[in-house]
C-alpha cells in the first residue's frame, strides 16, 4: 500500500475513535462563565486526569469536548469540576501548583520539571548557572532566565553579534595568545582581543546590553499580598521570594499562610515578574 491510499484511512480511523462525550454532559449544565481551573476526572478519587486554566472556564471546557485529538482522554472521564479564581492571574498560579503537585497523566505539555538557568557576570567571563546552584533570589550578577544552556549561550551570542563583542572574551570560543579572533578580521569582533579597542569598552557595552535583561531579585523584604479583583471576587495572592503561598478572600488571612520559601521559585517568577513588576496591581508588604 501506498501513502496516498493510507493517510485516509488514518483520518477515518480518528474519526471513528473519536464521539461527543455525551457520558459528560451532566456537568455541562454548570460550568461557570468565569476564570478558574478545571478538572477532568476519570476513575481515581484522588488523581485527575487533566487540570487545565481559562479565564472562561465553560468555553475552554466545551472546546475541549469538541476535540477528536483528546478523545482518549474524554472516554476516560467520568465527572467534571472547577475552582473559580477572582482573575487570570490566580488561574495561572493556581494551575502551575496543582499540575506540578498532582502530575495529571494527560498535562504532558507540562509534566517536565525544567530546571531554568540564568547567565551569571560578576566582571570575568559569563557563566551558564542553574537555580540548584545559585540562589536566584539573593544573588545580584544575574542575567536573563533561560529555558536551558543553549539558549542562554545563544542570547550571549546574539548580544555579542549586536554590539561586536569578541566571542573569545565571553567564552564562547577559545583565542590563540597573541592572535586576534577570526571574527576581528572580518570585523564582527570591535578588536578588544587585538588591542582595537579596550577591555573596558568592550565590558562597558556588554554590561548594557545584560543590564537589559536583568534577572529581578525580590525587591520587597518579606511576604507582600498582591490584589487582584475580579468581576465577581476579589483575592490576594501572598506571594514571598516569587513563591506563591496561596490567595486568600480578606488579608486578615494571610498570616495562616505565610512562611519562608525554601529558595528561589522559578515557576512563580516566570508567571508573577511582569505583573508584580509592571505596577497594575495593589501590592501590600506584609510583616512577618
Ligand atoms: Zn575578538
Amino acid at each position: 500500500m501506498n501513502r496516498r491510499q493510507s493517510a485516509p484511512r488514518l483520518d477515518f480511523e480518528a474519526a471513528a475513535i473519536y464521539e461527543y462525550p455525551e457520558h459528560l454532559r451532566p456537568w455541562l449544565e454548570a460550568l461557570p462563565k468565569q476564570s478558574g481551573v478545571y478538572f477532568f476526572h476519570g476513575e481515581s478519587e484522588a488523581m485527575p486526569l487533566y487540570i487545565g486554566k481559562s479565564v472562561n472556564i465553560r468555553s475552554r471546557v466545551l472546546s475541549h469536548l469538541r476535540t477528536p485529538d483528546e478523545a482518549a482522554m474524554l472516554r476516560q472521564s467520568r465527572r467534571i469540576t472547577w475552582i473559580c479564581t477572582a482573575g487570570e492571574l490566580g488561574a495561572l498560579l493556581l494551575e502551575a501548583r496543582l499540575i506540578k503537585e498532582q502530575q495529571p497523566l494527560f498535562n504532558k505539555r507540562l509534566r517536565r520539571n525544567r530546571q531554568l538557568c540564568s547567565l551569571l557576570f560578576k566582571g570575568d567571563k559569563p557563566q551558564v548557572v542553574y537555580a540548584r546552584e545559585v540562589d536566584f533570589s539573593a544573588e545580584p550578577g544575574l542575567y536573563g532566565l533561560f529555558a536551558n544552556r543553549r539558549a542562554a549561550l545563544q542570547t550571549l551570542q546574539t548580544i555579542a553579534d549586536e554590539e561586536k563583542l569578541c566571542y573569545g572574551l565571553l567564552g564562547l570560543e577559545s583565542l590563540t595568545r597573541g592572535r586576534g579572533c577570526f571574527r576581528s578580521a572580518l570585523r564582527r569582533c570591535a578588536g578588544a582581543c587585538c588591542g582595537k579597542e579596550t577591555q573596558e569598552e568592550h565590558d562597558s557595552r556588554f554590561l548594557a546590553a545584560m543590564e537589559r535583561m536583568r534577572l529581578v531579585c525580590w525587591p520587597w523584604k518579606g511576604p507582600i499580598a498582591l490584589e487582584e479583583v475580579g468581576p465577581t471576587m476579589t483575592h490576594y495572592h501572598i506571594i514571598h521570594n516569587w513563591l506563591w503561598l496561596g490567595a486568600v478572600n480578606n488579608l486578615s488571612e494571610a498570616a495562616d499562610l505565610l512562611r519562608t520559601p525554601a529558595g528561589f521559585d522559578h515557576d512563580g517568577y516566570k508567571i508573577l515578574c511582569k505583573p508584580l513588576m509592571s505596577g497594575a496591581y495593589t501590592i501590600t508588604e506584609l510583616n512577618q
